[in-house]
Order: structure tokens, then C-alpha cells, then sequence
């Protein structure tokens, strides 16, 4: 996605862009870490489902299959909340690729 320069930006900062919420991936913002999700571990509660504020978690047919590193930040609430007896989601430390800037 081109970024826009500060002579493009509408007025007070606005994102003017339909639909922006899909096309921003708020998983460029995770940094450190990011949840791994165990299977073999899920009670099939959605509670992880329910408490991340960028919907990546990924449910199939009424299930969690995976999370969705496009839009994951790594808050880790997910992880927080899960409520199984062996955590079926855990952070994990995770290598930082730079794709711009930082002069490498
Ligand atoms: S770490 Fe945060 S953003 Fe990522 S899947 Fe879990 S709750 Fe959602
Ligand atoms: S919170 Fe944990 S146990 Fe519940 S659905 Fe999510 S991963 Fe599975």
C-alpha cells in the first residue's frame, strides 16, 4: 500500500478510504511477539474469538482454525483469556523482518 505524504492526508487526519479496516493489515504493528495456536489443546470455547479487538482469529463452520497474522497485532488477549487447562493459544517470541527504513 503507497503511503501517503503529508500533503495528500485530508484535514485532521481523517481515513477517508471506505473499507480501510481490511485493507490497513494491523498485523505490520506486532512486534515481539505473536500467539501460536495449539489445536489439540482447544475446548472449542470462542473466547478468543470474542475478546481480539482485530477479529484474527479464524473460525471455520463454528470453530477455531487458526489466527490471522494479517491483521494479528500480538496484544495477547487472546492468550490471556483462553480458558483450557493446557493454554490452546500461546505467545511466542517472534523474528522482526524490516521492510522499510532502518538503512539495511
Ligand atoms: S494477539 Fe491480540 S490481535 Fe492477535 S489474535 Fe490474539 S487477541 Fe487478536
Ligand atoms: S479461548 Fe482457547 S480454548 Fe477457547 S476457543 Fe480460543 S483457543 Fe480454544
Amino acid at each position: 500500500m503507497k503511503k501517503e505524504s503529508w500533503r495528500e492526508l485530508p484535514i485532521g487526519g481523517l481515513n477517508v478510504h471506505p473499507g480501510n479496516s481490511v485493507s490497513n493489515l494491523t498485523g505490520t504493528w506486532r512486534s515481539g511477539k505473536r500467539p501460536e495456536f495449539i489445536p489439540e489443546n482447544c475446548i472449542q470455547c470462542l473466547f478468543c474469538w470474542l475478546y481480539c479487538p482485530h477479529l484474527a482469529i479464524q473460525v471455520k463452520d463454528g470453530e477455531v482454525v487458526g489466527i490471522n497474522y494479517d491483521y494479528c497485532t500480538g496484544c495477547g488477549l487472546c492468550a490471556e483469556e483462553c480458558p483450557a487447562k493446557k493454554k490452546a493459544i500461546v505467545m511466542v517470541k517472534e523474528e522482526i523482518a524490516l521492510q522499510e527504513g532502518g538503512g539495511q
